[in-house]
């Protein structure tokens, strides 16, 4: 009898297993000249504002004359708009809206790139080439291509006489690729003492893909609705040094090692938390067969699917906390005792943990008074709040994506890396991170890789997208 029932309710629950899309026609385009906006791309890349944790490896002249660039290329923003400079290098565009009971937006994109070197290269990466219906090179993907998209989609729209009844803040760090503490950091930590707070913030961190989602074989917008916390910690051990030829039963470097392997050993619990929870409830309704039936049913499935997802390394670090031991130091030479040994590990930490819960697990699963374990303070976030699915500001930005690409179902996820977003969580409850970029799964390497490209017809999009966004922003009123 049991068993019937919860056949019963496997059913019921499969069949009532309705989709989540905000249905569209067909999708909205605006006359954007692509052939000039790729153009204009194309010379941004080709400005080399390479951030490095060195500053004296940063040659800020390449931030001033891409600055010179924006300002010649986008004159109407230049002119109407409301230009911030904010530790020297960071940009703040303020375009008041005429509602000022309305909360503004604030859209982010960084100026810096990671570094690149032409070997590998099918046009060099700071050439800004732009063959086979690409525009090539660093920054395209990651994330002057979202900037220039941004102010594309200003310029067209300032170009048209429209005037926002929203205001609309863009945000640009110079240094998000090295932490952006000087660029976003120091932006949010003024619009803070401004005492704003925004009704939505909108940063990169996740794209339009396909080929990942098993079950799924289209395009899947996903929307990051939270990051990952950030810890990195040194572990030392101290010893005696001395002659390798009669060493104590562990050297130094022994002992880090055990601890190391302890943790390799317990990793942490696999925990389904609400972004990964969020897309199963978005995209198993869109699936078939046993596939709906199973997300359909994550009350009792539940353990199923973890034990699925942890069995790959992407997959597993949407669901637990991960520890990656990173770097290991010991003696200079092959026959001295290390007198001290250092291993650093860097953590990812999982919504519900924080630094202070990480750092104490580690410390219980070495449990050895002679491992030091030290956070490095500057490079440690929290784990960011999760952003909701249901409201106003999720359902503008929802809707925009399928007006703009109505072929890709949109889903909320959690995002594995960092963001400049960091910054801002605090600015709003609604912090997003989706760039609308189109990259299928095999491209995704080319993101800090080599042949990094974006497809002009997707550039188009992107400045639709924007478009779309800020008219959307000041037009609905679903609340
Ligand atoms: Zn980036």
């Amino acid at each position: 009898m049991l068993i019937v029932i919860l056949l019963v309710v496997i059913v019921v629950r499969t069949v009532s297993f309705k989709t989540k899309q905000v249905p569209v026609s067909s999708g909205v385009v605006y006359p954007v000249n692509i052939d000039e906006a790729a153009g204009r791309l194309s010379s941004a890349v080709g400005f080399k504002t390479v951030s490095s944790l060195d500053q004296s490896q940063v040659d800020y002249g390449q931030l001033t004359l891409f600055q010179a660039f924006l300002a010649k290329s986008f004159p109407l923003i230049h002119s109407t708009l409301k230009k911030e400079t904010i530790n020297k290098y960071g940009l703040l565009y303020v375009w008041q809206g005429s509602d000022t009971g309305k909360k503004p937006i604030l859209l982010l994109a960084h100026q810096d790139v990671v570094p690149a070197w032409d070997e590998g290269w099918t046009h060099p990466p700071f050439s800004g080439a732009i063959a086979e219906n690409y525009i090539w090179g660093r920054g395209t993907m990651d994330n002057k291509g979202s900037l220039m998209s941004i102010l594309e989609a200003m310029e067209f729209l300032l170009k048209e006489g429209y005037k926002p009844s929203r205001s609309v803040y863009l945000a640009s760090g110079f240094d998000e690729e090295v932490g952006g503490r000087e660029g976003a950091g120091k932006i949010a930590e003024y619009l803070r003492t401004q005492g704003i707070q925004f009704e939505f913030v909108l940063d990169e961190g996740m794209v339009a893909t396909n080929g990942v989602v098993p079950g799924i074989s289209g395009w899947v917008a996903l929307i990051g609705t939270a990051e990952k916390g950030y810890l990195t910690l040194e572990l030392t051990a101290e010893g005696k040094g001395g002659h390798a030829s009669s060493p104590p039963r562990e050297t130094t470097v022994g002992i880090l090692a055990a601890a190391i392997n302890k943790l390799q050993n317990n990793p942490f619990r696999t925990r389904m938390t609400t972004p990964t929870r969020g897309l199963f409830e978005y995209l198993g309704p869109e699936m078939r067969g046993l596939n709906k039936m199973i997300f359909a049913n994550l009350w009792l499935l539940g353990p199923v699917v973890k034990a699925k997802l942890s069995s790959n390394p992407t997959t597993n670090a949407s669901v637990r906390t991960t520890v990656a031991p990173t770097m290991f130091e010991g003696s200079q030479q092959d026959n001295i005792l290390p007198m001290l040994a250092r291993a650093t590990i860097n953590c990812r930490i999982l919504q519900g943990e924080s630094i202070k819960s990480v750092t104490d697990r580690v410390t219980e699963v070495i449990k050895d008074p002679r491992v030091n374990i030290t956070p490095v303070t500057l490079s440690s976030f929290e784990p960011s709040p999760v952003s909701p699915t249901v409201g106003w500001s999720f359902e503008v930005l929802t809707q925009t994506v399928r007006e703009i690409m109505p072929d890709a179902l949109v889903t909320p996820m959690l995002v594995l890396g960092r963001t400049d977003c960091t910054y801002f969580t605090g600015l709003s409850p609604c912090c997003y991170r989706f760039v609308p970029q189109r990259v299928p799964a095999a491209e995704m390497a080319a993101i800090h890789g080599i042949n990094e490209r974006i497809p002009i017809d997707n550039y188009g999009e992107m400045i639709c997208f924007y478009i779309r966004l800020i008219q959307n922003s000041s037009t609905l009123l679903l609340k």
